[in-house]
């Protein structure tokens, strides 16, 4: 490491990345290169002497960035988003910049001890109660995505079930959610040893606004049990991927709980906005709940990757989870006056994410945060009015945050236009949009319906571009029914 060339090489990198930021909106927002296009740009291998940033860089401008999608565009609308800040940026530089591996609290006594910290305060934003705060013997813990978060939840909820139960009885597990809910979750249910067949997706129906059912699941848990099935995990869902739901955690948990179901909320993107008082309610009966998470990658203007898991017993977590090799014993490990993260999640390397988080909460302070987060609303509920305003379109299910589901009703497209060709319809409208480069939309399935989904957070959006995308959107629609 030559100290000087790393300044003059790291302040090519920051105007190369500032460039990229100046001039991201050039690019079609998603990328239309063909599968195994870079192959035919690249050497077959790597270099034997060594190359100029300089040159490097010309060639990420030149293959890299064309085969980018360019999810930080303010015309990033799909997916979710996966948002960034300043304090963000640099809290990633200083993550590098040390390159610590605070697997112990002995490793890096800063990494855990800010750990602890932000994620108590991160706690407290979220008006979560303080038993799941370290300092009311609960906690709290930085990992990198929901689906590590979410295997690890099961994991320390079955080993506790099976202690109790015989190990033997594990293939009688029965974990639930809702149609609505993540693939991570089905993902999570299979590494940890659950029987495929015991993976309860509970249907939703337009009656809930596609909230998982609390008699839906009392039915799903009864069958179960005569069956000689033990209940063992639900996961709760503030703010479905598809379509933002919200499942109802008091009256779940209160069935949950009857049974001894350990429950787990996944508030991957939507959480975050429970920052805001005007959207905490969507957390009422989080007091009942064992486990918690969401991802300030997501909507905390935090960079990739951010996940945030509380926990009101992290000790059985830390039971499932916890290897004591000599190489690693410790003094400090020994006293168990120390949190070592290392038995709080899967890997033993981890990096120093707290830090990025800190210079996040720091930056912008509470109140600039939960101005972002409502812009974001202001600018869907803009773009929900546009597209409520035009009779030959839809808003199909309520919006709760910052995403709109809609589509072009079928009778739109002619009279006599069944469901199935109004699927193809909208989704060739989405195609379109796609392909003109300039807004990314994806879609999701709403029962039969075919939706698309307009899901704005990208932190460079503003309201001009949600205008824009609704204008792309009717004029590739205005295209469709001339063609
Ligand atoms: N849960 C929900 C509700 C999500 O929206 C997502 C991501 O889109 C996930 C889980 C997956 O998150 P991760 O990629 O962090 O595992």
């Amino acid at each position: 490491l030559n100290l000087e060339e790393f300044r003059r090489q790291g302040h090519i990198m920051i105007d190369f990345i500032a460039d990229y930021y100046q001039d991201i909106e050039k690019y079609p927002v998603l990328s239309n290169v063909e599968p195994g296009y870079l192959r035919k740009c690249l050497p077959d291998s790597a270099p034997h002497c060594p190359e100029q940033i300089e040159t490097i860089l010309q060639d990420v401008q030149k293959h890299i960035i064309p085969g980018i999608t360019h999810w930080q565009s303010p015309n990033h609308f799909a997916y979710l988003p996966a948002g960034i800040s300043t304090a963000g940026f640099l809290g990633e530089m200083l993550i590098s910049g040390f390159n610590i591996v605070g697997f112990s609290w002995v490793a890096s006594p800063a990494a855990t001890e800010l750990e602890s910290i932000v994620m108590d305060w991160l706690g407290q934003m979220l008006k979560l109660p303080s038993s799941f705060l370290f300092s009311g013997n609960g906690g709290g813990v930085i990992q990198a995505t929901t689906c590590e978060a979410i295997l690890c939840t099961i994991v320390a909820a079955r080993d506790q079930m099976l202690s109790k139960i015989g190990r033997e009885k594990i293939g009688k597990l029965v974990v639930y959610a809702s149609d609505q809910t993540h693939s991570s979750l089905e993902k999570a249910t299979k590494i940890a040893g659950i029987h495929p067949e015991n993976f309860r997706s509970i249907k939703t129906t337009e009656s809930t606004s596609f909230a998982l059912s609390p008699e839906a699941l009392k039915m799903a848990i009864s069958k179960d049990i005569e069956d000689g099935l033990i209940p063992l995990f639900l996961c709760a869902t503030i703010g479905t991927t598809g379509i933002n739901a919200v499942d109802p955690l008091g009256p779940l948990c209160n069935i949950a709980k009857e049974h001894g179901i350990w429950v787990h909320v996944d508030a991957a993107q939507a959480g975050s906005a429970c920052i805001c008082p005007e959207f905490r309610h969507f957390l009422n009966g989080i007091e009942c709940v064992d486990s918690f998470s969401l991802n300030a990658h997501k909507w905390l203007f935090t960079n990739l990757d951010c996940c945030c898991l509380w926990l009101i017993n992290p000790s059985a977590l830390t039971k499932s989870l916890t290897t004591s090799p000599e190489y690693l014993s410790n003094k400090a490990s020994e006293s168990k006056k120390v949190v070592d993260y290392k038995d709080w999640q899967i890997s033993l390397s981890r990096r120093f994410r707290a830090i990025k988080l800190w210079l996040v909460l720091r930056s912008y302070g509470v109140a600039n945060l939960r101005n972002f987060q409502r812009s974001h609303v202001t600018m869907a509920k803009s773009f929900e009015a546009l597209v409520r305003g035009d009779k030959r379109f839809e808003v199909v299910v309520p919006r709760n945050f910052a995403m709109v589901c809609f589509r072009m009703v079928p009778s739109a497209f002619g009279a006599g236009v069944e469901l199935d060709s109004a699927n193809k319809l909208n989704q060739k409208l989405m195609e379109l949009v796609n392909a003109s480069g300039k807004v990314y939309m994806t879609h999701s399935m709403i029962g039969e319906i075919f939706v698309i989904r307009c899901a704005i957070g990208v932190t460079l959006t503003e309201e001009k571009h949600a205008i824009r995308a609704w204008k792309v959107v009717q004029e590739t629609a205005n295209t469709i029914l001339q063609m």
